[in-house]
């Protein structure tokens, strides 16, 4: 098990950036946008292995 580095763009300001993201944290978890400052939900997607393919991101109000 190792974290992720995956790349996302923020739903409030469009930036990209990267996130770390924790494999166990299958249920998601909110972090502040790097740029804005506005919390975004991330919910990541988990492959049979247990890896991080990809991330969503939505705005948590
Ligand atoms: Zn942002």
């Amino acid at each position: 098990m190792r974290w992720h580095s995956i790349n996302v763009q923020c739903p409030h300001c469009w930036e990209l950036q990267d996130v770390m993201v924790d494999p166990m944290q299958r249920g998601g978890f909110v972090q502040d946008c790097e740029v804005c400052c506005h919390p975004i939900r991330f919910t990541p997607f988990v492959d049979e292995d247990g890896d991080v393919i990809g991330l969503e991101t939505e705005p948590e109000s």
